[in-house]
């Protein structure tokens, strides 16, 4: 007898348990159940009622044992095609995720279904009037009715101008009541009937504008780039450009010809570069067919921008991280602007990097994956530089604007002198230059929040959080002791809680150096920009359109100052501590440090007035200060490579993470040793693979939770991969381990 069958993704199933499992597709169900649906089916030993989706619907199974079988099927239409299941696997096996973590990934919340198997949000639908009858008809009886129901007349009125109408507004405009509506409806003469809407992020698009014309120098990049995107072809090329050299004009017109070939284009940003100046752009050439993924959209409005790209509407996809899973079709290009930036990489479940999954897709769908960046990724260059991505440069600042004039100041110095405080006295001089010309500045903080520490001046005592292996920060705002990691708050108390000693504030943070610009500067304004002045929503806009519109004089702010801004009126930046992302212990603090303060100083005189920056340090000699002071990337890159060969890491090896996390730390570091020993036992022979470990994460403990890492530097194949999957479910199955929480992770970034 003949049945049929279907291979499903369970959402109930572990990291070792994930498989595709077989189910019955009962009669009924026979004709709905299509691959990339959601199901509910009973899972486990204890049947739980469990969603799934349909990878595949077959006549077969090779399992022996009798079949469960599907119990509703949850969608009307497949919400993924067979290429995203298929991604959903090359997904679990590259990031060591479920598929269908996967496949969560891939759908807007908006689309998940509760516990019932309710949907999060609904599809949003209108209701529309037109006539049903023809207007010399509808003219007739509105001059019948204009007498005795001038309701229903000027109704009609409308009507016969508009022809169609949302009901909501033709009430509104007519200034009458729905019975009035329905009367009509009733006689035939108007039908009503539903039109699908879409929720949309305000976007104000006004004229469309015309392509900028390129220079010759962008010219001549852009036709390169858009060759290779014509050829139908996988590949990849890397644009280094300059910050101000005009990467986002090319891309625009690389984004026109795509669109006029009949194909959707994927441009992704970093998180904090996704402003409203930057959709707006790109709105005033594209319009309606730009859709917006971003994660401070609402559920709604994601879900309908995902459905204005699945429906092939909207074709030109700008989005952070996940906008990589837009069901944008057939594929023409996927950009990724500033390609080096760390959020791309997930670092929650499932824990993918966007830049993995763009060249997959674009070897799928034979298409082009441009990486952009005025400070590459060391690893995309040296592929750039092997031929193995196709290279292009920018290397002239749009309208041949200089860079800024930048100068490097020894802090060292400065506490020998006297200043103990966040602002030297070139900066401050530089400062008061700009307040009396009325042009504006930004000093840059790496720092997050407020950032100050409460620290007992008698015997040291220093708060900590009691859940993380860190220190609160203190925020004025609320008077409160605060930690970055898990939420923690407390009061400070008035004297020290050891020795009742009085507590100093001590560090530099966005409010410390605020106060300081107060001080120097009386009356003039500051504007802070930090996670705590941008928490509301749309904060974050509204600060910079007053720094833009008040030209106020000074803004201090975290990583937000640092990209993407675009102010005509900026001649000076500040950075006001160089030194503090060098240290962080990661192969990628070099580039991190160069990249972050290279877009720092990229902010000045971008206007027609030419920009200055200034540099504070401890460490003026450090080579990679000095380089991003002459925003030198080459030479950068010259030296880094060889400091990546010496030290083995990438590009020259890559790394896998498998991280053990638990309450007792003595548990974890064993586990974590034990798995190291485990893999040195499988991978010891292979020479081409080294393992190091176990080493705490740079905070050992989160919410009461320890976390150990044991790495593997090697070549990365599927081989590899498997074996270190493999083990990772070995330790998961293994019952002395069940406290623990053990994952992989390719290249994680802490
Ligand atoms: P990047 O992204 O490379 O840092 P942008 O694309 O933001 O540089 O360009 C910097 C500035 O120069 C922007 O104000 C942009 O509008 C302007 N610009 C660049 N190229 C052109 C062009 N071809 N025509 C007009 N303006 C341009
Ligand atoms: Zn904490």
């Amino acid at each position: 007898m003949s049945r049929t069958v279907a291979k499903i993704a369970v959402s109930a199933a572990t990291y070792w348990l994930d498989k595709p499992y077989d189910y019955l597709i009962p009669p009924e169900l026979e004709e709905k159940a299509r691959p990339g649906m959601r199901v509910h089916v009973p899972f486990s030993r204890g049947n739980r009622r469990t969603e799934g989706i349909i990878l595949a619907v077959t006549e077969h199974s090779s399992y022996d044992q009798p079949l469960k079988a599907v119990l509703t099927v949850l969608d009307e239409e497949p919400v993924l095609s067979e290429k995203q299941l298929r991604l959903a696997f090359f997904m679990r096996e590259r990031f060591f995720c479920t598929v269908y973590d996967a496949v969560r990934a891939m759908l807007p919340a908006g689309l998940w279904f509760d516990e019932e198997g309710r949907r999060r949000t609904r599809d949003k639908s209108i209701e529309m009037a037109r006539l049903a009858i023809d207007p010399e008809e509808a003219e007739a009886l509105r001059a019948a009715k204009s007498m005795r129901s001038p309701g229903q007349a000027s109704i009609l009125e409308q009507l016969c101008a508009f022809e169609c109408v949302p009901s909501h507004d033709l009430l509104l405009h007519t200034g009458t009541k729905r019975n009035a509506l329905k009367a009509l409806e009733k006689a035939g003469a108007v039908e009503l009937y539903q039109k699908e809407a879409y929720r949309r992020p305000q976007i104000h698009i006004g004229e469309k504008e015309p392509l900028p014309v390129l220079t010759p120098e962008q010219e001549k990049v852009f036709d390169g780039i858009d060759a290779l995107a014509r050829e139908d072809r996988a590949g990849a090329a890397l644009l280094f450009g300059i910050t101000g050299s005009g990467k986002t004009s090319v891309y625009i017109h690389l984004i026109a010809r795509q669109l006029a070939r009949g194909r959707a284009v994927i441009l992704l940003v970093p998180e904090i570069a996704l402003t409203p100046q930057m959709i707006q752009t790109f709105s005033s050439h594209f319009g309606d067919e730009v859709a917006v993924l971003h994660s401070s959209l609402s559920a709604g409005e994601r879900y309908d921008e995902w459905k204005r790209v699945k429906t092939g509407k909207a074709r030109v996809v700008i989005g952070t991280r996940s906008a990589v899973f837009a069901p944008a079709d057939p594929l023409g290009l996927i950009i990724i602007d500033e390609e080096q930036e760390e959020t791309y990489k997930s670092e929650n479940i499932p824990r993918y990097n966007a830049r993995d999954v763009a060249k997959y897709r674009c070897a799928k769908d034979g298409c082009l994956l441009l990486l952009g960046s005025a400070t590459p990724d060391v690893v995309s260059m040296h592929s750039a530089m092997n031929g193995r991505y196709a290279y292009f440069e920018l290397k002239n600042r749009f309208n041949e604007r200089e860079l800024p004039a930048v100068e490097i100041v020894d802090m060292k110095q400065e506490l020998r002198g006297g200043n103990g405080g966040s602002i030297s006295g070139h900066l401050r001089e530089e400062l008061q230059k700009n307040i009396e010309r009325g042009e504006q500045s930004i000093l840059f903080i790496n720092r997050r929040g407020a950032n100050r520490l409460i620290s007992c001046g008698e015997c040291g005592f220093v708060y900590k959080c009691p859940r993380c292996s860190v220190s609160l920060t203190y925020h004025s705002t609320n008077h409160r002791l605060l930690c970055h990691y898990c939420g923690y708050s407390q009061r400070p108390d008035e004297a020290c809680p050891e020795c009742g000693g009085a507590l100093k504030y001590i560090g530099v943070g966005t409010q410390m150096v605020e106060t300081e610009l107060k001080e120097l500067f009386p009356g003039v304004e500051v504007l802070r920009m930090d996670a705590d002045t941008v928490a509301p929503a749309g904060s974050h806009e509204k600060l910079l359109d007053r720094f833009r519109n008040e030209k106020i004089p000074i803004m201090v702010g975290t990583q937000m100052v640092t990209k993407g801004l675009n102010f005509e009126n900026v001649t000076l930046v500040g950075v006001i501590s160089a030194d503090q992302s060098l240290y962080a212990g990661n192969y990628r603090a070099g580039e991190r440090s160069f990249s972050l303060i290279t877009q720092v100083v990229g902010r000045s005189g971008r206007g027609e007035k030419p920009g200055r920056a200034v540099i504070q340090t401890f460490t003026p000699e450090n080579e990679t200060i000095v380089q991003a002071a002459k925003q030198d990337y080459p030479a950068f890159y010259r030296s880094e490579i060889e400091i990546r060969k010496l030290q083995h890491s990438p590009p020259f090896c890559e790394l896998l993470a498998v991280t053990v996390s638990g309450m007792n730390e003595e548990h974890v570091y064993l586990a974590c040793r034990a798995i190291r020993l485990r893999l040195e036992g499988i991978l010891g022979k292979d020479q081409s693979a080294e393992i190091l470990g176990p080493a705490p994460l740079s905070v050992v403990k989160v919410n009461n939770r320890y976390r150990y890492r044991t790495m593997i530097y090697g070549r990365q194949n599927a081989g590899l991969r498997g074996t270190v999957a493999g083990v990772v479910m070995e330790f998961c199955r293994d019952r002395q381990y069940a406290d623990l929480a053990i994952y992989a992770d390719n290249d994680p970034n802490d």
